[in-house]
């Protein structure tokens, strides 16, 4: 293994945002491109939103878009003890200072600096406190350097820098005695020694303050690539309000994880024009130099695309797993009689852009009743039909050669003989075995159907019109 070190590091919130997913596959991918360490941490020092179900929303999202990490997960609520040593110690060294002032004094400090116009900043009232006063509730603050530059080259963004002026004397722990996240960031990512930090692009103003407690703590400064947020198609940073944010909500509206993978990879990284990257082929090409520096904006329709691509092209054994779930949802199981799914799936695939659209154009071959949509009844199965479609079932009950090839001979040598074009007979046949003019090509339905069951829909709409005649 490399030294090379790279981390995801979510809040838990309940679920697992498209933009965070993008950012842990960007650390993923160069993790497996460059044989590095990809590791999984949970920062959950708000414990109030850090529920197990809100962290299974993480580890769930995580596994269906197939990003496995080699160290983790890491709970940032188990290193509390680990936080407070390293307080202790820059107190110790006079690098961090209590300060005791109550948030009402704090505000109406901060009111006071609006009022006159100046940017709110800590005034520093505790910096040089001797003589502490026992018993007083206190929070723990950085002390800062009031002067100089921090200054980072970017790997997305380029130079970066920040007077030291405008930053505050950072709180790092809270006066219950919880750390804060640039703090406890700081202590996980030099101890779990990352090499590079891949995050969104709304944490560069923490970066900074996160740079001077590197450096006060004697730590190595890692690398940084901050990478532009997701933004909607009205511009503005994606959120519910554009639709699905969650990964697992794509998954449940029929999207497949290599789509969601190639389409949040091409949002925000590009390789030449290329639109379709399969797996291996991004852990070959990814670079972070190829991280696009502006936003990308989410495109629902380049997703479906993505969505379709991949069911067209899928294996249909795999997709035939991931479509059960939907299956018997709708109340259908293979299992339990009909044809194999993954013939079934080889029908469809070509015209289906989510594996809903999949489950429900794979209904049809399970019902045990043809359900007879009322208009292609109307036209197809009629009274004119009835002696050609026993006509055909006659034909078939003798016919060998079951496949989608042979069956099309058994059609033109049907129209041959009864002098009809394929037009007088394929479109009755169709809504004998699926109820309506939609459908896969007719010669696989029959073939994936099978002889028996063929010719049982065939002869329940021959009984069809005969009930409407009668
Ligand atoms: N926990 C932070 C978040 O979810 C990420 C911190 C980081 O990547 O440095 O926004």
């Amino acid at each position: 293994m490399s030294d090379i070190r790279l981390r995801f590091a979510p809040s838990p919130t309940g679920y697992l945002h498209v933009g965070g997913a993008r950012t842990a596959l960007f650390n993923w991918l160069l993790a497996r491109k460059l044989g590095g360490t990809f590791i999984l941490r949970i920062e959950d020092t708000d414990v109030a939103r850090s529920t197990e179900e809100s962290v299974n929303a993480i580890l769930e999202g995580m596994e269906w878009l197939g990003l496995d990490w080699d160290e983790g997960p890491f709970f940032q609520s188990d290193l509390f003890p680990v936080y407070r040593e390293y307080v202790r110690t820059l107190l110790e060294q006079g690098k961090a200072y209590r300060c005791y002032c109550s948030a009402e004094e704090l505000e109406a400090k901060r009111e006071a600096a609006l009022a006159e116009g100046r940017k709110p900043k800590y005034d520093g009232s505790c910096r040089g406190l001797s003589g502490e006063p026992a018993g007083k509730p206190f929070v723990v603050r950085f002390r800062a350097p009031q002067e100089g530059v921090t200054a980072f080259d970017d790997l997305v963004k380029g130079p970066i820098s920040f007077n030291n002026e405008e930053l505050d004397d950072l709180i790092i722990q809270r006066s219950d005695g919880t750390p804060i996240y640039n703090f406890t960031v700081v202590i996980d990512d030099a101890t779990m020694r990352i090499s590079t930090v891949i995050r969104g692009d709304d944490h560069i103003s923490n970066t900074p303050r996160q740079i001077l407690l590197y450096e006060a703590l004697g730590f190595p400064v890692p690398r940084f690539a901050h990478v532009p947020m997701i933004l909607g198609s009205d511009k503005s940073r994606l959120s519910k309000r554009h639709g699905a944010t969650s990964v697992m909500a794509y998954r449940d509206m029929g999207y497949l994880p290599e789509a969601m993978i190639n389409y949040l990879v091409r949002l925000g990284w590009s390789h030449g024009d290329d639109e379709i990257f399969s797996r291996e082929e991004l852990i070959e090409k990814f670079t972070v130099e190829g991280i696009g520096k502006s936003a990308g904006v989410f495109n629902p329709d380049k997703l479906l695309w993505l969505n379709a691509h991949y069911i067209k092209s899928g294996d249909p054994a795999r997709l035939a797993q991931l479509l059960l779930p939907f299956l018997l949802e709708r109340g259908v199981n293979p299992a339990d009689g009909g044809p194999e799914l993954p013939p079934v799936i080889t029908t469809l695939q070509e015209r289906a852009r989510t594996m809903l659209e999949l489950a429900d154009g794979a209904l049809f071959y399970y019902r045990s009743e043809v359900l007879y949509d009322d208009a292609a009844a109307a036209k197809q199965l009629t009274p004119l039909q009835f002696p050609l479609l026993r006509a055909f079932g006659e034909q078939l009950a003798t016919w060998e050669e079951m496949t989608p090839g042979g069956i099309e001979t058994l059609f033109k040598a049907f129209c041959a003989a009864q002098g009809i074009k394929m037009g007088g007979i394929g479109p009755s046949v169709r809504v004998a075995l699926c109820g309506v003019t939609t459908s896969p090509a007719i010669y696989d339905v029959i073939a994936v159907l099978g002889r028996d069951e063929t010719l049982r829909r065939l002869e329940c709409a021959v009984t069809f019109i005969k009930g409407k005649t009668e």
